[in-house]
């Protein structure tokens, strides 16, 4: 049976972390001001913007909520965009996507301050996760993965991580990341041959696809850490990740359960991202 590898003990520590360094900065008169940003009413929006809120809240971080209508127009949000870029009581922006179809997502991520784009949603802040630099930050979902990982002393030097999955969300910022950890990461998508051979050469396997439990056991070896981290509703609507979990727990070291794995972490990343923000602007 495979080492679950919970998100709960992950969070708790972000969260003691957190706890010490929300407190220096209230110290300084710094109240940590976080701005949800949210176009229209999707609920897996409203269900992600009140796991915030109540993290927030528990962290003595301020929320800040702007909701636009669904038919509003590119200039209308990039105003919204400029407003939490010029408030200095806001240290970090979490923007819903996706955006309505008829508006230029890339534009609008690309006018969010990067010091204030707490989820690496702009190009210069992928650009610095690309470059192994440290302004910005990374997309949280990547840098949640990175935290498990870390968390669970998972050695990434020289270990072959396979990443199947190529978004900008998560795919590519996560094999960039691992990369900078002397990780060798194989990068997978649809057109990937073999798929399931590559899969289970690796040492590790980050699946971030969005298809309901489609990696079953012939994709994983004896030993493998496998982090799961889809967020899919089965045929019965029931919350699954990609990974078959019953099939494959037997067979790996040690698997992220969804729920309760990765994106449980992210959220407190996010948090951590704005703490880290609120604090940069004590050292510019
Ligand atoms: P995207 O749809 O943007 O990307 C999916 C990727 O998976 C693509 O690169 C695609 O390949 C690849 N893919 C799809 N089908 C297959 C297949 N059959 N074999 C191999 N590769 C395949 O999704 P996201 O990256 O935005 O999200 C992925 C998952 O992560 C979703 O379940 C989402 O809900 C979840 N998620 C979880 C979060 C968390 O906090 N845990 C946060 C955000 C998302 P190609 O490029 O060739 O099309």
């Amino acid at each position: 049976m495979a080492k679950r590898l919970a998100g709960k003990p992950v969070v708790e520590k972000i969260a003691e972390e957190i706890g010490g360094r929300v407190a220096s900065l209230a110290d300084k008169g710094i109240v940590c001001g976080l701005s949800l940003l949210r176009v229209g009413e999707r609920p897996d929006d409203l269900s992600y913007e009140r796991t915030a809120e109540k993290r927030a809240e528990s962290l003595g971080i301020e929320v800040r909520k702007t909701v636009l209508d669904e038919g509003v127009s590119q200039a209308g949000i990039e105003a919204a965009i400029d407003e939490v870029n010029g408030d200095e009581s806001i240290h970090g922006c979490l923007m819903f996507r996706p955006l309505p179809s008829d508006i230029n997502e890339q534009a609008v991520c690309d006018a969010l301050a990067t010091e204030k784009d707490i989820d690496g949603i702009s190009s210069a802040a992928l650009a610095a996760v690309f470059m192994d630099r440290d302004f910005g930050f990374a997309p949280c979902t990547a840098a949640a993965c990175m935290r498990v990982l870390d968390c669970y002393d998972v050695p990434l030097e020289g270990a072959h991580v396979v990443v199947v999955g190529r978004s900008l969300v998560i795919g590519k910022p996560i094999a960039m990341m691992l990369l900078r950890r002397n990780a060798t990461a194989t990068l997978c998508h649809s057109r990937t041959k073999d798929l399931a051979a590559v899969m289970r050469a690796a040492d590790i396997v980050v699946c971030a696809t969005g298809r309901a439990r489609m990696f079953k056991a012939e994709c994983f070896s004896p030993d493998q850490v496998v982090l799961d981290v889809g967020i899919n509703f089965d045929e019965a609507g029931k919350l699954c990740g990609d990974v078959d979990f019953d099939e494959v727990e037997p067979i790996v070291g040690a698997i992220t359960p969804v729920p309760g794995g990765i994106g449980s972490v992210t959220t407190s990343v996010l948090m951590a991202h704005v703490v880290e923000a609120a604090e940069r602007t004590t050292s510019a």
